[in-house]
């Protein structure tokens, strides 16, 4: 291993000088070998290290006594194989901080830095990387090695290629802050399985994607920390569901395979990103064309409308039979010339924000021609042009002038839309209106008093009537309700809230008190009140018989409106988290629900509203009025100072809240603390 790494130093054209360590030979490749750093008579930048596992300490004492401050861990046997060599990686990380090298690994395949300056290739991968703006780091050395050799086939340069393996000492956000101020990359890729501080993984990344974007795949889509969950949102809240919400607060775009983390990566590290979604299809292919349209509104655009004058000039450069409206099709036979004319027009157009060329290989077609035509016109443009040139023999020529020439192709209009879809979304990021956390004006005291009490009792969950008194101190509109702990409280308490009212079991054990019949709408008399106080108690115990049965609530009637979920629960690693979705007793089969961290700022908590599914139906559909956006929005941001507050909340549902043209009131909450 330590042979293959020296090799690929020594053979790529590395511009620094090399000294290779080992006490048992004279040289290597032809290189005086020396027996230790200590005996190397100049200064040394980095140590990129090859021993066993076991040895490691003892050459950290050498480096440190050379003052050499970088140094690569290759060598694996460490976290990865147990307790004991995690032990072992725990101190060389320790001896490592403490004489000031900053360590990269262990467990890793190496660095590659294609800088024309540098040329290093510090790593054991069969191959050097070529030039290029993309930066690519990754927690698995193994997938490392794939990509590289998938990168040279098409074409692909890096400006570095980092494996950083178990990070013991430098993480996946040290590279970050590194990569971004790195004058040779222009986008950032990550592999990564976990993250390692996800709070300043947050931050940094937010700074950083307002001018680099960062594409990440993240593994290991388990619902994990979705187990064993006593609320709704704890319930729905997996680990994966966290890192959506990680990475969409920092504006990092989150891809699913491989594939589509270069697909992206050719076009954000060439191409201007689009300022509207609006899109011209330029294609010598009905179908095709049709397949591109109907994706690229599949992914969220739209066919851009042209303006006269461009269906002017594309009459007169394309003959009778071809199609002038968007997607422009030049007709099967069309040659260079035809492509040219209308790719220009469409770019002109100043509804087109980007185009998407479809190319299919006709006996006719100059296929290289087209291809050339494609970079000329579309060089020192403001709106990107992407290409898809379908097939593989014929095509394959014309390819290689697109790539040659920074023009992003993809075997199939499909991927190119996406790809149109992903810039859009990330112009938007860096465009969007920068907002603040805000920080409501809330009765603290009251909320830490009926928290206080529910701790004081030894019990873990607060009763809705409990909850809603919480949410009513942090500003949130509530029904009036009580709590009916016996016959004899009923009369009294139906009076103050006043008919028709509600009634519900009020039970700890009991989640869902729909499931066990306990809850009932629309009680318009005492007699009624007292037959359904019998009958909730007795369906309760009956169901449940196990459960505390504490009374029955009863609640003021809410008029009907559309029901939203606004939950929080906390993940040991990223603090509290909040969820939005669509409310009432069908959350779970719906899951149309999405995440943020606490604390969020204001954009954030609209955003959420925006996101999900059910957005449209917020909205105002078929001629019903839209919801309150702004009082939900606020309502969530009032959660976020809740949680953020009480450290002690450890889950909390408000289910439903009812949102109205006008207004909100919180129905149903449930708090469940930490103890
Ligand atoms: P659970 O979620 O435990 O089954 P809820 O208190 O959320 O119990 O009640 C279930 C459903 O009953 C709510 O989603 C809502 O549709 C309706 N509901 C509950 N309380 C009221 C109320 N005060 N006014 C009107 N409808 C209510
Ligand atoms: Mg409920």
């Amino acid at each position: 291993m330590g042979q293959a790494v020296f090799r690929n130093l020594l053979l790529n054209d590395y511009k620094g000088t090399i000294y290779p360590i080992n006490p048992n030979y004279r040289s290597l490749m032809g290189v005086k070998c020396y027996p230790s750093v200590l005996d190397v008579p100049d200064p040394i930048d980095l140590a990129v290290v090859v021993i066993p596992a076991g040895a490691i300490s003892g050459f950290l004492d050498q480096c440190a006594a050379k003052d050499i401050r970088g140094a690569i861990v290759i060598s694996a046997g460490f976290k990865e194989t147990g307790k004991e060599g995690s032990e072992l990686e725990a101190r060389i990380r320790d001896q490592a901080q403490a004489s000031g090298i900053a360590l990269m690994g262990p467990n890793c395949l190496g660095l590659i830095n294609t800088d024309p300056a540098v040329s290093m290739n510090a790593s054991f991968a069969r191959c050097m990387a070529r030039p290029g703006n993309i930066a690519f780091m990754s927690q698995s050395g193994a997938l490392c090695t794939s990509i590289l050799d998938y990168a040279l086939g098409n074409n692909i340069g890096f400006s570095k290629f980092i494996s950083f393996g178990n990070k013991a000492d430098v993480n996946e956000n040290d590279l970050l802050r590194y990569l971004a101020e790195d004058p040779k990359t222009q986008v950032i890729l990550m592999y990564i399985e976990d993250l390692s501080d996800a709070q300043a993984f947050m931050y940094i990344a937010r700074e950083i994607t307002e001018k680099t974007p960062i594409l990440a795949i993240k593994t290991g889509r388990t619902p994990e920390g979705a187990t064993a969950a006593a609320s709704h949102t704890g319930s729905l809240a997996g680990t994966d569901e966290v890192y959506d919400a990680v990475m969409s607060q920092a504006g990092v775009l989150r891809v699913e395979t491989v594939q589509e983390l270069f697909d992206l990566a050719m076009a954000f590290g060439n191409q201007p990103m689009p300022v509207s979604g609006k899109m011209a299809i330029v294609t010598n292919a009905g179908g095709p064309g049709i397949m591109a349209t109907d994706a690229t509104v599949r992914y969220g655009l739209e066919l851009a409308r042209f303006e006269d004058h461009t269906t002017l000039a594309l009459k007169s450069a394309l003959p009778a039979t071809a199609s002038v409206r968007n997607p422009v099709d030049v007709i099967g036979d069309a040659r260079h010339d035809r492509y040219e004319a209308a790719i220009k027009a469409v770019l002109e157009d100043k509804n087109t924000a980007g185009v998407i060329v479809i190319l299919t290989p006709q006996t006719m077609t100059d296929i290289e021609e087209v291809a050339k035509v494609i970079a000329r016109v579309s060089s020192h443009r403001d709106k990107p042009v992407l290409a898809s040139f379908m097939g593989l023999v014929d095509v394959s020529k014309g390819i290689e002038i697109l790539r040659e020439n920074g023009v992003p192709h993809y075997l199939f209009p499909e991927q190119a839309a996406r790809v149109m879809k992903a810039m859009y979304d990330y112009r938007r990021w860096v465009t969007r209106q920068h907002t603040e956390e805000r920080i409501f004006d809330v009765d603290r005291k009251s909320a830490h008093e009926i928290l206080e009490r529910t701790v004081r009792s030894g019990r873990r969950e607060l009763p809705d009537v409990a909850a809603l008194e919480v949410l009513a101190a942090y500003g949130f509109p509530v029904l009036k309700s009580a709590l009916a702990r016996s016959r004899e409280d009923l009369a009294g308490l139906c009076q103050d809230i006043g008919f028709p009212l509600v009634m519900k079991i009020a039970s700890p054990d009991i989640l869902h008190k729909t499931d066990v019949n306990g809850v009932a709408v629309g009680i318009s008399t005492p007699e009624e009140a007292e037959k359904t106080f019998d009958r909730m108690l007795k369906d309760a115990r009956r169901s449940k018989p196990d459960a505390d049965i504490w009374g029955v609530s009863i609640q003021e009637m809410a008029l009907p409106g559309r029901e939203v979920i606004l939950g929080a629960t906390r993940d040991p690693k990223f603090g509290p988290l909040i969820m939005f979705g669509l409310g009432g007793i069908f959350t779970e089969v719906l899951k149309d629900v999405t995440f943020r961290l606490a604390p969020m700022r204001e954009l954030s908590a609209r955003h959420m509203l925006e996101e999900i599914r059910g957005w449209r139906i917020l909205q105002g559909f078929r001629g019903e009025e839209p919801s309150d956006l702004d009082t939900i929005q606020e309502c969530l941001e009032r959660l976020s100072q809740l949680v953020v507050e009480f450290p002690i909340i450890k889950e909390l549902d408000i289910n439903p809240l009812i949102a109205y043209p006008k207004g909100a009131v919180a129905v149903d909450a449930r708090i469940i603390l930490d103890i």
